[in-house]
């Protein structure tokens, strides 16, 4: 593990340097919970904000999906989770909803937010990529009724695994990272099946191993490393140093 980095916010010492929002608990495992890790084990406070319980879920109760969410937590190693109750498979683009999101966000004061790519199958998903964005907006406005001072990220970054046919903007190594996601991962038992059957709804746990490999390789590839996790941002990165770009080698 790397030695923790020295943080070098202004702000108070509490406040997270990265919030990773989602819809659903194991959201943020399955498509971001690599960089997670490996930003923890950079030495940044690291966050969660699940939007919703899980409760449309075919398997797994309410209460079921907590427990496991906080075990996942636990292999991840961040310093925070919270759930902000809004209905499973209701993610609307609500000004109440993201009133309440940017509350949050004011609480913590992220740094950087990950959020849902805002394109997908999955309306939770990409909804709560909408709703996040226009909540980072709101935290920064002053006249709103938002206890807490204004806050606004310095960087939106949209975890893109969800969406495989997107190009991603960067891909971040979790080659060291994978076995500790696979963990955090299969933390979510309700959502797996004990039988070995790809044709079932929910796949088997070596299925899951399988899947997760698969799709961590296909982005490690395109970087040169084992395994890798996509993101997209929508501005375009400004470089300085053409010598030393943290590129593939050709
Ligand atoms: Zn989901």
């Amino acid at each position: 593990m790397q030695a923790p980095r020295t943080r070098d916010r202004k702000s108070k010492p509490e406040s997270l340097d990265l919030l990773a929002i989602a819809a659903h608990p194991d959201d943020v495992e399955l498509t971001c919970g690599g960089t997670l890790i490996k930003m923890v084990e950079a030495g940044y406070r690291v966050g969660v904000l699940d939007l919703t319980g899980g409760e449309s879920g075919t398997r797994g109760s309410v209460a079921l999906r907590q427990r496991e969410s906080e075990r996942a937590s636990k292999v991840m190693g961040i310093v925070h989770r919270e759930n902000l109750g809004l209905p499973d498979a209701g993610v609307e683009s609500r000004r109440d909803f993201k009133l309440k999101i940017a509350q949050c966000i004011r609480a913590l004061q992220p740094r950087t937010v990950i959020l849902p790519h805002w394109e997908g199958r999955h309306p939770d998903h990409y909804i709560a990529g909408q709703i996040g964005y226009e909540a980072c907006f709101l935290a920064g406005l002053a006249k709103l009724p938002l206890e807490g001072a204004p806050h606004r990220p310095h960087k939106i970054i949209y975890a893109s695994l969800y969406v495989p046919t997107l190009l991603p903007t960067f891909v971040v190594d979790i080659t060291d990272q994978f076995e500790k996601k696979l963990k955090a991962v299969l933390c979510y038992a309700s959502q797996f099946s004990p039988r070995r059957d790809w044709r079932n709804l929910f796949p088997s746990r070596a299925e899951c191993r399988e899947r997760l490999a698969a799709q961590a390789r296909h982005f490690g590839d395109m970087i040169g490393v084992r395994y890798g996790e996509p993101f997209v941002t929508r501005e375009i990165a400004a470089v300085d140093d053409l010598v030393n770009m943290p590129v593939r080698s050709v």
